[in-house]
């Protein structure tokens, strides 16, 4: 059975169970999986990902650093499983999000940065699974639900520009995720300023910081 994060786990239930899934890893992996179950679509298992402009940080560095701080800072009041802390692992999309499953985890949180052809975009977006999509809706408004509550907690902490609340249907992790699940474009890594600034210890924390605020809020409103 999979705990409802609508109605928030007693102290005597146990502590929440967040999976974290530091997007991609050291090497990409272009084979082909489902990008649904039962689906024809294939998609790339792990594509490899963006690299920063300025620092020339692979993208997939980045996100093990947010998210190896991100465990620290959850310790003592979550129960965290990691999906990868080294970079040299070969874990596709679609077995993130079953080895999420299988932790029978209250929410997922996909840790990634942006990249785009225009170097002057930059902000943080916060993606969750499609209510319209047949293989995400059940998930999908716990997801939102917590996307809305971590996105307004890390804009808080890291004033960062928002480029809001954005549903997906197209992508493998949320499509096999039966629990629910958050993916946080961290910021562009294609803009020299935010790109330096992601990889700085302070802002790092900020992140981290903003996102415990988040959690905490929703597992513990009031
Ligand atoms: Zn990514």
């Amino acid at each position: 059975m999979i705990a409802s994060a609508g109605n928030p786990a007693s102290p005597a239930a146990g502590k929440p169970i967040i999976c974290i899934d530091a997007g991609h890893q050291g090497k990409g992996n272009n084979d082909k999986e489902p990008i649904a179950p039962g689906s024809k679509t294939m998609k790339p298992k792990v594509s490899s990902g963006t690299r920063g402009i300025a620092t020339g940080k692979p993208e997939y560095k980045l996100t093990l650093e947010v998210a190896l701080k991100l465990e620290k800072a959850l310790a003592d009041d979550y129960k965290v499983v990691m999906i990868r802390r080294s970079n040299e692992v070969n874990i596709t999309n679609r077995e993130r999000a079953i080895r999420c499953n299988n932790a029978e985890a209250d929410l997922v949180l996909r840790i990634h940065a942006d990249g785009s052809d225009n170097k002057s975009v930059q902000g943080m977006s916060f993606l969750y699974p499609s209510a319209k999509s047949r293989y995400t809706r059940d998930i999908a408004q716990e997801s939102l639900a917590a996307a809305k509550v971590l996105s307004e907690a890390i804009l808080r902490e890291t004033a960062a520009k928002s480029k809001g609340l954005i549903p997906r249907d197209d992508l493998t992790g949320f499509n096999w995720s039966k629990v629910p699940s958050v993916l946080i474009e961290m910021g562009f890594m294609t803009n020299r300023k935010e790109d330096r600034l992601l990889s700085t210890p302070e802002y790092q924390d900020k992140i981290v910081k903003g996102i415990k605020a988040g959690l905490d809020l929703y597992f513990n409103p009031g």
